[in-house]
């Protein structure tokens, strides 16, 4: 497999080699063995370009029908949703992934599938909190919070679909003022990474972190630094008695101009299979968007919770207006 910028262009078309291009937004060293599995079954070299946030779609709509990109994969919803509205994708029809994954975590033209599953959630400090003191996203904003809560910056995709799933059930007006009252009860301004929250959850910076629930599996399998921050703070679902726990997926979908379109299909049914559903649970300590595939062990420890049901289109359609939202709120 050819990894970074190097390695596209002409290989191709210099040997009879089947190949698909990959453009990914994710960051998780597993995704590599799960592509060399991928290779292993099915003979197709896959060439991944990993790139940020927008800077993908940026360089697609750059490239427009010159792109060698097959397939793009983002660590978002929002993104796929943007993707599709950019023109940059092309709808597809699979049985298998129809099959494989719940209508409510693909996009229903068949322009992108959802490919794991993330729940953002709350972490507490098991000394100064008791999880009876927690209940919903909204009551984060309590005074009782203050300077006692923290997260990374709002120009985060994952805090921006928390925030558009507050504008998707609430109204925009309501989903500020609750932005405002959480920059409210910040610890710090914001930085760092989701890790970085949890670390500073158990360095005793603040009390409640909003957090990814694979970032706590991987700190609980991490390095002996990690496993402490994991063993001083817990999972908490928020909303369990109202909307659900909001959850986000990764996912991808094939690019409007793929050269290897078969070749795109077949990766990303590949990707919906037990095995690599099951290859993204115990490597990233994602949930399968595939129904009947285990978790990871540490993952099963956290129970079983509540989901927002939300579509995700409608977080896609609403989500453009998140980060103004969160500037007029103060969230940096
Ligand atoms: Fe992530």
């Amino acid at each position: 497999m050819v990894l970074g910028l190097i390695g596209f262009g002409g290989l191709g078309a210099l040997s009879a080699e089947e190949e698909v291009n990959v453009y990914s937004h994710r960051h998780y060293e597993s995704d590599e063995a799960l592509f060399e599995e991928f290779t292993k079954e099915t003979g197709i070299k896959v060439n991944v370009v990993k790139g940020g946030d927008d800077g993908l779609l940026e360089r697609l709509k750059q490239e427009g029908d010159k792109s060698p990109a097959d397939v793009l994969i983002t660590a978002d919803a929002m993104r796929l949703t943007r993707a599709k509205e950019m023109g940059l994708l092309q709808p597809i029809e699979s049985e298998v992934l129809e099959e494989a994954i719940p209508a409510k975590f693909r996009d229903p033209e068949g322009e992108w599938y959802g490919l794991t599953k993330r729940a953002r959630v709350i972490v507490y400090s098991k000394d100064r909190v008791k999880p009876e003191e927690l209940s919903t996203y909204e009551e984060l904003t309590d005074p009782k919070w203050k300077g006692r809560i923290l997260t990374r910056s709002s120009s985060n995709a994952y805090n921006q679909s928390l925030i558009a799933s507050q504008i998707a059930h609430h109204g925009e007006e309501k989903a500020e003022a609750w932005a405002k009252g959480l920059v409210e009860n910040f610890a710090r301004p914001p930085q760092g990474s989701d890790r970085d929250q949890v670390r500073a959850v158990a360095a005793g910076e603040g009390d409640l972190a909003i957090v990814n629930t694979y970032y706590m599996g991987i700190l609980a399998n991490g390095s002996d630094e990690d496993r402490a921050v994991a063993e001083k703070t817990a999972v908490f679902f928020p909303n369990q008695e109202s909307t659900g726990t909001h959850v986000n997926i990764s996912g991808g979908g094939v690019t409007r101009h793929a050269p290897h379109k078969e070749n795109a299909v077949k990766l990303l049914e590949f990707l919906a299979s037990d095995k690599a559903q099951k290859g993204f649970a115990e490597g990233t300590y994602e949930y399968p968007v595939k129904p009947g595939v285990d978790v990871a062990e540490t993952v099963a420890a956290w129970g079983e919770f509540k989901e927002d049901d939300l579509p995700l289109e409608k977080i896609g359609e609403v989500g453009g207006n998140a980060l103004q939202t969160a500037d007029r709120a103060g969230w940096k």
